[in-house]
C-alpha cells in the first residue's frame, strides 16, 4: 500500500498548478489539485485573458474614427458595457470548462475545497473536514491585488476602491474612474476604459510610469497618453477617499479633490500565503509573504515546492508554466531542471501596446554593458491616411563589444506579436549581424528591426 493519498498533491488550479498536475500524472504521478474557487486562476478568470477581451472592446472606439479616413462612414456608435460583460464571462465559462475537462482527463482528481497544511505531508480540505496525505506538495495558490497602499499610508476611505478583480465585473460602466499606480495593470485599464469613452485619471506617485521598463518606451507610452487626453497626475498619491451620494471622492497630495464614479487601486499584487499555515509544514516565507523557494522552486520542506505568482520572481502566466514544466522535471523525471528567467518577453496592453525582451538600455548600462543603440520612430503607415499623431518606436539595444542584441524594446501595433518572435533568436543569442543579414518582411512595422543600420548612439557602461 501506498504511504501517502497522492504521490502529488497541488493547492491551486491556476495556469502553474494546471500544468503541473497535468505534466505530473502524464509521468504516471497519482495527482490531485485543490481550487477553492474556479479553474483556470488569475490569467483565465480575472486577468490576462477577460483583459485582453477587453483591450479588443476598448479599440474599436479608433478603429470607427480611423476608418473614416479609408472612406468608411460608421454611423452612429453606441457601447453597452453589460452586452461585453456578459459575452466575456461566457467566453471565461467556457475556458473554465476547458480547463477542468483538461485536469480530469490527464486523470488529476480535482477538489473545489480550500487546502491547508496540518504538516509537511498532510493537508485539510476545509469545506470537506477532510485529511489528504501526499509524498510531494505543489503550492500554486497565485497572488492577489493588494490594498495597502504602504503600511506607513493606509488611506481612509481606501475600502471604497476597487481592484482589477472588480473591474471585471461591474454593474455600470464607470463613466469617470481614478485609476492608482503606474505599472502593467494601471495603464492597460487606463487605456481600456478610455477607449471604451471614460474620463480617465491615471494618479501615479511616481515622475514616470512603467519603472524599470526601457526610458523610451516610457516615454513613448507618456506621449501617446498625452496625445489621446488622458489625464495623468504624477507624484500624486491618494490621502483621503470618500462617498458623497452616489460619487467617490478622492483628495490627494496635491491638495486638489477629484470626483468621479469609481476608484480603481493598481499598486502591485501580493502573493496569497495568509491562512495557509505553510509555518505547520516548516515552509518559509518573505518579507512580502512569498514562499522563498530555491533555484528548482523547492521550499524550506524537503518536500513542498511553490511555482507561479506566489513565489513572487516574475509575475507571468507563461512563466508559471514554465517553472510548472521544470518542477515535473525535476521531481518526477528526475532531471534537476531550474526554471530560466532570462530573455522572458512581456508585454503591456496599452493602445497602442508595450512589448519588451531583454535589457533596457539603462540596466544594460548598469549591469557593466557598454552599448550601441538603435532607434527608429515613425508613423505607422496605416496612420498615414487617419490623421492619427501615433507614432511607434522601435530600439535595439546591442553590446558594443560582442555585438550581441541585449535588448528589444517596442511601442506599436503588434508589438507583442513582434516580440515574442524576437524573443527566440535573442534566446538563440542573436548579434546585431543577424538582424542586418536578414531580409526585410515588406511593407510592415516589423521590417524595422532589420532595417536599422545606422546606429543612434553608443554609450559606456556606467558601471
Ligand atoms: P506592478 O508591480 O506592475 O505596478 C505596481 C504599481 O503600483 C507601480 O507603478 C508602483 O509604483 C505602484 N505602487 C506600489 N505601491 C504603491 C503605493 N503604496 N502607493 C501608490 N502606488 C504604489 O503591479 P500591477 O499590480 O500593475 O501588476 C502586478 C504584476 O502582474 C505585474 O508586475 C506583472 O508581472 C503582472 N501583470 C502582467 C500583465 C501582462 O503581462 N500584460 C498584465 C497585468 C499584470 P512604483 O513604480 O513607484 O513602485
Amino acid at each position: 500500500m501506498a504511504q501517502y493519498d497522492y504521490d502529488l498533491f497541488v493547492i491551486g488550479g491556476g495556469s502553474g498548478g494546471v500544468r503541473a498536475s497535468r505534466m505530473a500524472a502524464a509521468a504516471g504521478a497519482r495527482v490531485a489539485l485543490a481550487e477553492e474557487y474556479r479553474m483556470g486562476g488569475t490569467c483565465v478568470i480575472r486577468g490576462c485573458i477577460p483583459k485582453k477581451l477587453f483591450v479588443y472592446a476598448s479599440n474599436f472606439s479608433e478603429d470607427f474614427h480611423s476608418a473614416l479616413g479609408y472612406g468608411w462612414s460608421v454611423g452612429e456608435t453606441r457601447f453597452d458595457w453589460p452586452t461585453l460583460i456578459a459575452n466575456k464571462d461566457k467566453e471565461i465559462a467556457r475556458l473554465e470548462g476547458l480547463y477542468r475537462r483538461n485536469v480530469e482527463a490527464a486523470g488529476v482528481t480535482i477538489f473545489g475545497d480550500r487546502a491547508v497544511f496540518e504538516d509537511e505531508h498532510t493537508l485539510l480540505l476545509l469545506n470537506e473536514g477532510r485529511r489528504v496525505t501526499a509524498g510531494t506538495i505543489l503550492i500554486a495558490t497565485g497572488n492577489s491585488p493588494t490594498r495597502e497602499m504602504g503600511t506607513s499610508h493606509i488611506v481612509p476611505g481606501g475600502d471604497l476602491c476597487i481592484t482589477s478583480n472588480e473591474a471585471f465585473h461591474l454593474e455600470r460602466f464607470p463613466e469617470r474612474i481614478l485609476i492608482a499606480g503606474g505599472g502593467y495593470i494601471a495603464l492597460e485599464f487606463a487605456h481600456i476604459f478610455h477607449g471604451l469613452g471614460a474620463k480617465v485619471s491615471l494618479v501615479y506617485r511616481g515622475e514616470k510610469p512603467l519603472r524599470g521598463f526601457d526610458d523610451d518606451l516610457r516615454d513613448a507610452v507618456m506621449d501617446s497618453m498625452k496625445r489621446r487626453e488622458l489625464d495623468v497626475l504624477l507624484g500624486c498619491e491618494f490621502t483621503k477617499v470618500e462617498r458623497r451620494g452616489s460619487c467617490l471622492h478622492a483628495e490627494t497630495n496635491k491638495g486638489g479633490v477629484v470626483e468621479c464614479d469609481q476608484i480603481m487601486l493598481a499598486i502591485g499584487r501580493q502573493p496569497n500565503t495568509a491562512s495557509l499555515h505553510v509555518e505547520k509544514a516548516g515552509v518559509r516565507l518573505g518579507k512580502r509573504g512569498e514562499v522563498v523557494v530555491d533555484e528548482y522552486s523547492k521550499t524550506s520542506a524537503a518536500n513542498v515546492y511553490a511555482i507561479g505568482d506566489v513565489t513572487d520572481r516574475l509575475q507571468l502566466t507563461p512563466v508559471a508554466i514554465h517553472e510548472a514544466m521544470c518542477f515535473v522535471k525535476t521531481v518526477f523525471d528526475r532531471t534537476p531542471t531550474a526554471p530560466d528567467h532570462e530573455h522572458v518577453p512581456s508585454a503591456v496592453f496599452t493602445t497602442p501596446e508595450i512589448a519588451t525582451v531583454g535589457l533596457s538600455e539603462q540596466k544594460a548600462l548598469m549591469l557593466g554593458h557598454a552599448v550601441d543603440v538603435y532607434k527608429s520612430t515613425f508613423r505607422p503607415l496605416k496612420h498615414t491616411m487617419t490623421g492619427s499623431e501615433e507614432r511607434s518606436l522601435f530600439k535595439l539595444v546591442v553590446d558594443a563589444k560582442t555585438g550581441t542584441v541585449l535588448g528589444c524594446h517596442i511601442f506599436g501595433w503588434g508589438a507583442a506579436e513582434i516580440v515574442q518572435m524576437a524573443a527566440v533568436v535573442m534566446k538563440m543569442g542573436a548579434k546585431k549581424a543577424d538582424f542586418d543579414a536578414t531580409v526585410a518582411l515588406h511593407p510592415t512595422a516589423a521590417e524595422e528591426l532589420v532595417t536599422m543600420r545606422v546606429k543612434s548612439y553608443s554609450k559606456e557602461a556606467t558601471s
